[in-house]
């Protein structure tokens, strides 16, 4: 990730003054001080006792969790994304599906100071961010709002093979080039949690709501040749511990670290956060 390639200011036509990569790559954004129950995981796995019938428990939870926040409360987070987060954006200028990379590789990963916005509603930011980097805030449209949903709110993800990726080898070399020139292809599937394609989907049949089409009847987790062993392997299939522990880092098995909007899968993540705030106005 260059630190001179910033695609977001391309796409917006914006001066971007590039901004300063001295915060390691860390533990990206985390939740700002409240009860981090699941956290307790870094302590040795110990997630035995948890429910099999999460999602709608765990959204609840959320919501007390996010209530309770204290407000006025500033946080430092590592975030690749531009605070506040405008989810169901209707401008016709979402950054997630303008074929720009930047759900994947974000912003240069920074060290912003945020302050709890409307009742747990997401996230402001105060200083040291992107905002004042003159980056504006990262616009989420309704469809890539809503196709995130099914995968918070999956009972049991099933993964098999995406058919057709088995069998050919996928252009990898050419698809990261796209990436990197924020130009991604229609035709490339991407892992849902780090910059890789992906080889795996998941196949649990959804309620079927017929808002939004999604590729396959799955909740629409993909996942790459790396990140399926490990949900299915070492996670057991509970991508919420597994996305609990990760941290973006780059390493041998992601070279690319994690993607920018990874965290907004968890269940506790600024997405749930904003579709709770908002199913209350
Ligand atoms: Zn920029
Ligand atoms: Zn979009
Ligand atoms: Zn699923
Ligand atoms: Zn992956």
């Amino acid at each position: 990730m260059g630190g001179d390639d910033c695609t977001a200011c391309e796409m917006a036509g914006n001066i971007c003054i590039p901004e300063q990569t001295t915060t390691p790559p860390k533990a990206s954004m985390t939740v700002p001080a409240r009860p981090q129950k699941r956290c307790s995981a870094e302590t040795g796995r110990v997630r035995e006792e948890t429910p099999t019938k999460r999602p709608k428990l765990a959204i609840r939870k959320a919501k007390v969790e996010a209530q309770r926040a204290p407000p006025g409360n500033t946080t430092t987070i590592f975030t690749k994304l531009c605070h506040p987060i405008v989810f169901n954006d209707e401008t016709a200028a979402c950054n997630f599906c303008d074929g720009s990379s930047m759900a994947m590789l974000g912003l240069e990963q920074t060290a912003v100071e945020v302050i709890d916005w409307e009742n747990g509603r997401g996230l402001k930011e105060v200083s040291g961010g992107h905002k004042a980097n003159g980056h504006t805030s990262t616009r989420v449209c309704t469809i890539c709002t809503m196709q995130r949903i099914p995968i918070i709110m999956c009972p049991k993800h099933r993964l098999r093979p995406i058919p057709g990726t088995a069998s050919r080898s996928l252009d990898t070399d050419g698809a990261l080039t796209a990436l990197f020139a924020g130009r991604i292809r229609k035709k490339d599937r991407w892992c849902s949690i780090c910059p890789a394609l992906a080889t795996y989907e998941c196949e649990t049949a959804q309620e079927d709501t017929g808002a939004f089409e999604r590729p396959g009847r799955g909740c629409g987790l993909q996942l790459c040749e790396t990140c399926m062993p490990s949900l299915a392997g070492v996670y057991k299939g509970d991508l919420q511990a597994m996305l609990g522990e990760l941290t973006d880092e780059f390493s041998d098995e992601r070279p690319l670290g994690l993607r920018a909007d990874f965290e907004l899968l968890k269940q506790d993540g600024l997405l749930t956060r904003y579709i709770l705030w908002a199913s209350e106005q």
